[in-house]
């Protein structure tokens, strides 16, 4: 992506946050998801001990990557799927359509994959002619309003009923005003039955592949992924590699933790196993790179390849929940997109790391224990070493820094800031150079600094004994 359409996060997240009812609903939403989570984790006594399992498994499918890549190939391929390899978004989408060219295809039904996302591949073949429909409920009501998903799991987070009722009406034909979600989700039903009727070939994403095995495991709650590949007779998985575990006993372990941590549920309602073509067809497995090997070589972030799209951290994240996915500009959003994005174009994503508030509640949830927000405080520091932070933000850090090194600076500047900032208009605190204070006020000025409070309290104390 060309770093030309660079904007930095809070002037992405200002539509979303200007809207105040819909940011609170969305903080809300999350915050249920995330609630649920936390019930369904408590509920498994051996959580942690689930969590350091899973974490040291992907350390060692990491450790070892390009062994483990070889074995899943060569199992993949005894099964009969064909394995393709692409470095990048272009050759991914390249070998897509020479599939489906080879195969005649002009219709295709896919299933979720944030990868396909990443690789922008329905506008690519939508442009040679190929129909795409997604069939994911959330996916589908997003492609339908031309926008991207702004969740991982939940990818029509941001958009209430009754808008998904009239954008219902306009496409499927739905009564006018309806916004039941048992109505529209039949209507979407019937919709998308005809779409996996009418469609020459599935794509689907890929949650697991297991190297032992070379089979392939994916997980949907509709159920859409297992219709799309049993009508039609090609299906084409596309996969990142960092998708893999070792062995077929692993998944247990992922299993459990990726419904829990996802939407609070115990197991995800649909996980679809795939080892090889099902009889009179074809599997393609399309595995991607796009910059995964090189951060595999960084020791900073190389523990982000072990992220499983759960999506918890998003939901937990205080800056996500209210400033919607889109303000990421970036396929991932949250804190693991603010980590991967960083890794595939520093400059365009160079503001992401500094949309947290170093809390840490995601590293807390995260089912692989991936250190996240230590690693967005790394790339804070890196993105400041490169100088990709604006000018503004460069100048008020060095001066808040030879401020705060300097003892006898910081209780001038204290003592003239107590005296002046009452006595100052409103306009010339709050005003466009402050983004600081564009959702919020600044406290009264206490009429004495934090020291000579404690020095009068002290001698007070001393006084009375
Ligand atoms: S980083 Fe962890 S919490 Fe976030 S999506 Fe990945 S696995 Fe889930």
């Amino acid at each position: 992506m060309s770093s030309t359409s660079k904007k930095y996060h809070p002037q992405e997240a200002a539509e979303f946050v200007a809207d105040n009812e819909r940011a609170h609903w969305h903080d809300k939403a999350l915050w249920f998801v995330r609630s649920k989570r936390d019930k369904a984790a408590a509920a498994v006594p051996e959580w942690e001990a689930l969590r350091e399992t899973a974490s040291q498994i992907k350390a060692h499918m990491v450790a070892k990557h390009a062994d483990f890549l070889e074995q899943f190939e060569e199992q993949a391929t005894k099964l009969g799927a064909v394995v393709h390899w692409a470095k990048n978004p272009e050759e991914h989408n390249r070998i897509v359509l020479e599939l489906l060219q080879k195969h005649e295809v002009k219709r295709i039904v896919k299933s979720k994959s944030m990868l396909t996302e990443e690789c922008h591949l329905n506008p690519f073949l939508e442009k040679n002619g190929i129909e795409v429909v997604d069939t994911d409920l959330g996916e589908r009501i997003v492609q339908l309003r031309n926008e991207p998903p702004s969740h991982i799991v939940l990818p029509a987070i941001h958009i209430k009923k009754g808008e998904v009722g009239e954008l219902f009406h306009e496409y499927l034909g739905t009564e006018k005003g309806a916004d039941d979600p048992d109505y529209l989700t039949e209507a979407a039903r019937h919709h998308l039955r005809e779409k996996f009727l009418a469609a020459d070939a599935g794509i689907t994403g890929v949650n697991f592949a297991i190297a032992e095995t070379g089979g392939i495991v994916v997980c949907t709650n509709e159920g859409n992924a297992d219709l799309g590949t049993s009508l039609a007779k090609l299906h084409i998985a596309c996969m990142g590699i960092e998708k893999l575990i070792p062995r077929a006993q692993d998944l247990s372990v992922f299993t459990r933790l990726l419904a829990r941590s996802a939407t609070g549920q115990p197991i995800t309602t649909y996980t679809s196993h795939f080892h090889g073509p099902r009889e009179g067809g074809e599997l393609h497995i399309i595995m991607l790179d796009n910059g995964r090997s090189v951060l595999r070589q960084s020791d900073d972030f190389r523990r982000s390849l072990s992220c499983i799209r759960c999506g918890a951290c998003m939901n937990t994240c205080p800056v996500y929940r209210r400033s919607g996915g889109h303000s990421y500009n970036n396929t991932v959003p949250g804190p693991i997109g603010s980590i991967l994005g960083p890794a595939m174009d520093a400059e365009k994503h160079s503001s992401l790391p500094f949309a947290c508030s170093l809390c840490g509640s995601c590293s807390d949830v995260c089912p692989v224990k991936i250190d996240l927000h230590h690693q967005l405080l790394k790339w804070r520091g890196k993105i400041a070493e490169r100088k990709l932070l604006p000018w503004t933000k460069r100048m008020s850090m060095k001066m808040a820094s030879i401020v705060l090194r300097n003892t006898w600076l910081f209780t001038l500047m204290g003592g003239i800031a107590r005296k002046v900032m009452p006595l100052m208009p409103r306009f010339l605190v709050y005003n466009r150079f402050n983004d600081w204070g564009k959702q919020r006020d600044l406290p009264a000025m206490p009429k004495q600094s934090f020291r000579q409070q404690l020095k009068k309290r002290n001698d007070s104390q001393k006084r009375d004994s």
